[in-house]
């Protein structure tokens, strides 16, 4: 029988910064994990070819919020990084999120931001409340620029159109009249200086009582731990063995490729940058190809290394032996996930922490406010509670 004050069931960023937060007032933590690393979708390695990479896809840490840089702060230094994006559309990349520059390659030639701002005006289909990722959309700037780089994208990313997606979804992507081409608008843009895997593992270095339990589903244990209270960052519905029927999730296929010193010879014309394979850290396909995005992360970590890899990143549906990467963000999804909310409110023993477990499409930063509150309730009403089992 394995004893634990908090069993904690998953090591991603959720149950990884509970876990640090508890054990930092002496109460033992076993985390379960079914993967066989920690980190959950925020873990990066180095690839066979010595280049490091984000496994799950590209996580650009950014945050307003100083509380949430300062506690991750305590495990990592970091680097920081303007993150900059590109959308490759009719045979061309366009600079992206849609700013000046983009106007200036539309109508191919120098321009003013007020006569951008002009064209707006007149393209922009007013909406008052925009309701979905379309209306989002088109009401800041019209129906070319919607379906030159929004639109396609969408369609294979969520399989939905963005009529059926909420606004928030499109929304997150800033349009700018300036020349501001950075993908966010956040204070604080880094990457964790060695690296996510390493801040983690800073995490459980600081945390003495801390056990965590790899390659296993927690529903295998369960019979085996005897616990007081439960954290758990898993899927929601799985939680109650889908009871009302499963939520829907996106998934993604990953095609990793690495390009020698050699293999990049005369490639500069289309990167600009020698070493590099695209001329920036991303760049988005909205239109001709399965894939949605190439990922080419040492643009980002400033790696020295003579090679580089890439990263194609293909949306797939969610299944067996799939991670379910995306909640999807719409009211019919919202109406399911409302019933799962309504049991995991009435559990008095769990916590329900994190992107899966409340189905949003939450950016790291907001998970780890959301975990940071949570401890705050826990020690403020159940701490004392919990004598050590
Ligand atoms: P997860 O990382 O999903 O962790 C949950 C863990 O629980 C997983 O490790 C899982 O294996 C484990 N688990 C599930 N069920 C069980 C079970 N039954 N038993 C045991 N273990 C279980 N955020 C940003 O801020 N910037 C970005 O650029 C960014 N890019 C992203 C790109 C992609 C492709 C994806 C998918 C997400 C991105 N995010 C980004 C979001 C970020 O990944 C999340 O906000 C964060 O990782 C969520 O942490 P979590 O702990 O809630 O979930
Ligand atoms: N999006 C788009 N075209 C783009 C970039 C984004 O249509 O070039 C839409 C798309 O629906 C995408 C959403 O905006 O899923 C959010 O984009 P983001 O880059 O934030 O996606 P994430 O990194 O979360 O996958």
């Amino acid at each position: 029988m394995l004893k634990a004050d908090y069993l904690i069931v998953g090591a991603g960023l959720a149950g990884m910064v509970l876990a640090e937060r508890l054990s930092s007032t002496g109460k033992r933590c076993l985390v379960v994990e079914k993967r066989p690393h920690i980190g959950g979708n925020c873990y990066d390695a180095y690839d066979d070819h010595g280049v490091l990479i984000h496994t799950y896809g590209p996580h650009y840490f950014r945050t307003n919020a100083p509380r949430i840089r300062d506690y991750l702060s305590a495990f990592t230094e970091w680097h920081q990084v303007t993150y900059r994006v590109q959308s490759f559309s009719n045979g061309k990349y366009w600079s992206f999120p849609i700013n000046l520059k983009t106007y200036e390659q539309l109508v191919g030639r120098p321009s003013t931001e007020a006569e951008f701002v002009a064209y707006l005006e007149k393209n922009r289909v007013p909406v008052a409340e925009p309701k979905n990722s379309e209306e989002v959309i088109v009401s800041q700037v019209g129906w070319e620029l919607y379906e030159k780089f929004f639109k396609g994208y969408t369609l294979k990313q969520w399989k939905r159109h963005p009529k059926d997606l909420d606004a928030s979804v499109c929304g997150r992507i800033p349009v700018r009249t300036g020349a501001d081409d950075r993908y966010f608008n956040d204070e604080f843009q880094a990457l964790p200086k060695a690296g996510y895997t390493r801040m983690f593992e800073n995490m459980v270095a600081a945390s003495p009582g801390l056990k965590i339990l790899f390659r296993t589903d927690y529903r295998e244990v369960m019979q085996e731990v005897k616990w007081k209270r439960m954290i758990y960052t898993g899927p929601i519905d799985e939680f109650y063995d889908c009871r009302y029927g499963p939520l829907p999730y996106r998934s993604l296929r990953f095609e990793q490729e690495h390009f020698t010193a050699q293999q990049l010879v005369g490639r500069e014309s289309v990167s600009r940058k020698p070493g590099h394979w695209q001329p920036e850290l991303q760049v988005n396909y909205p239109n001709d190809n399965a894939f949605t995005r190439i990922v080419e992360m040492k643009h980002a970590t400033g790696q020295a290394c003579t090679g580089t890899s890439i990263v194609r990143e293909y949306p797939a549906d969610y299944g067996p032996g799939m991670e379910p990467y995306y909640p999807i963000p719409a009211p019919d999804t919202q109406a399911l996930y409302k019933q799962y909310a309504t049991l995991a409110e009435a559990e008095p023993n769990v916590s329900f922490v994190g992107r899966l477990a409340t189905y949003r499409y939450y950016n790291m930063d907001q998970v780890v406010g959301m975990a940071l509150a949570e401890f705050d309730r826990i020690k403020e009403r159940y701490m004392n509670e919990i004598r050590s089992v």
